[in-house]
């Protein structure tokens, strides 16, 4: 199932598959947009929950747009926001991908005591994580905020549920999911009128459904030939609960059904050896913030697999973080110049090895697009995959 295509935008074309780097908000944490752009970035993706928080997207909207206002000359998406409103509610775990054996009860969520969010049919409401402050997020509230901020692709605003809810909730949330994706449609609409002379934002449906099938495939079927008032989705994001073990077949059930001339995002995915399961199911974009988050705490990723630039065992390694890397951070720095900086606390170690990193995953995607042309991504996964897990079970800390 695995494509090449490019997905034009008002900020110019993304050539796919391709990863999406994340900017939560508005800046992709210590690097500059050049530097991004350098390393091979053809997008960012940023998140109106935070934004919205913070400057307000009001702001961004005076400013000129997200794109203007960060300084990164080209396409960028937002995430809607429900994930990271939704994850306030759930309040003890906040990644997509959960372990399904764990326990699986709707009211471990609903008791917990911290929880910042309150779902209804309507809409969301939530506590901001930064001042304790009350807000509303429902459809159409995420529309204007996500038109406001301008970017060239956004989500459409979903109930986010984990692995641990009940199968009678999913169902529940894919309900309302579908009810919010009509009132997303023609918010949508209505702002594109009514914004007359701004460049046209592409509106993505999100598919939930967590691990089952019928739901997965009845959602992918809803939404994908949705149409409200003449407009449809203009692509998809595939989200929620993610069991990582079973991420290919999800993603084929969903990608076998949504119409093949639009785009698919898989919210959320970005350590290589599941992107390569994405892209072989159909995925055209991805996004994860894993890459520089981990950087930050010195883990890289390299051909030898992920290892901590802080070990002592790099304090006279005068080699580059990976020998067969092209970025920045590899054709000018020494492992044991990073494992000083890191030591030292330097604020660089977070710019060098979020640059190495977020060209490592990059690039791997670009190779991954270059061997579907070529006609040899079957064998660039297993060259890939064989070196990657067999030198990672060695050089892990
Ligand atoms: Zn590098």
């Amino acid at each position: 199932m695995a494509r090449v295509g490019t997905i034009n935008t008002p900020h110019g074309p993304i050539q796919t598959p391709a990863f999406i780097p994340v900017g939560t908000k508005a800046t992709v944490k210590s690097v500059l947009p050049e530097a991004m752009k350098e390393l091979g970035s053809q997008a960012l993706l940023s998140n109106a929950y935070h934004l919205y928080l913070q400057p307000g997207s009001d702001v961004l909207d005076e400013a000129g747009g997200l794109a203007k206002f960060m300084n990164w000359q080209g396409p960028t998406f937002t995430d809607s926001g429900g994930f990271q409103v939704l994850s306030l509610g759930v309040g003890f775990k906040k990644v997509l991908a959960m372990d399904a054996q764990t326990f699986r009860r709707d009211d471990v969520i609903a008791g917990n005591k911290d929880r910042l969010a309150h779902v209804d049919d309507e809409g969301v409401t939530f506590k901001s994580h930064l001042d304790g402050s009350m807000h509303r997020f429902t459809p159409e509230v995420s529309m204007q905020v996500q038109h406001q901020i301008g970017a060239d692709i956004m989500f459409a605003f979903d109930e986010c549920t984990t692995l641990h809810n009940t199968r009678p909730y999913q169902e529940l949330a894919m309900d309302r999911t579908y009810a919010w994706a009509i009132r997303c449609l023609d918010e949508h609409k209505r702002l594109t009128e009514e914004r007359i002379g701004k460049p046209y934002q592409a509106l993505f449906g999100v598919i939930q459904g967590a691990q089952y099938e019928d739901l997965r495939k009845k959602a992918a079927t809803d939404l994908g030939t949705l149409q409200s008032n003449g407009q449809s989705f203009d692509g998809f994001g595939i989200g929620g609960a993610l069991d990582k073990g079973q991420l290919g077949t999800i993603v084929s059930w969903v990608n076998e059904i949504l119409p093949e001339d639009k785009p698919r995002h898989l919210l959320g995915i970005g350590a290589p050896e599941d992107l390569f399961v994405g892209v072989e199911n159909g995925c055209d974009t991805f996004d994860c913030v894993l890459a520089s988050r981990i950087a930050r705490t010195s883990a890289v990723y390299t051909m030898e697999g992920r290892f901590n630039l802080s070990n002592s065992r790099f304090k006279r390694d005068f080699t580059p973080i990976d020998s067969q890397c092209d970025c920045y951070t590899c054709t000018h720095y020494t492992r044991a110049y990073m494992h000083h900086v890191f030591r030292g606390k330097e604020i660089i170690s977070a710019t060098l090895a979020t640059i190495h990193n977020e060209r490592f995953i990059v690039r791997l995607v670009d190779q991954m697009r270059q061997a579907l042309m070529d006609g040899n991504f079957a064998d660039m996964k297993a060259d890939f995959l064989g070196r990657y897990a067999h030198r990672s079970g060695q050089s892990r800390d």
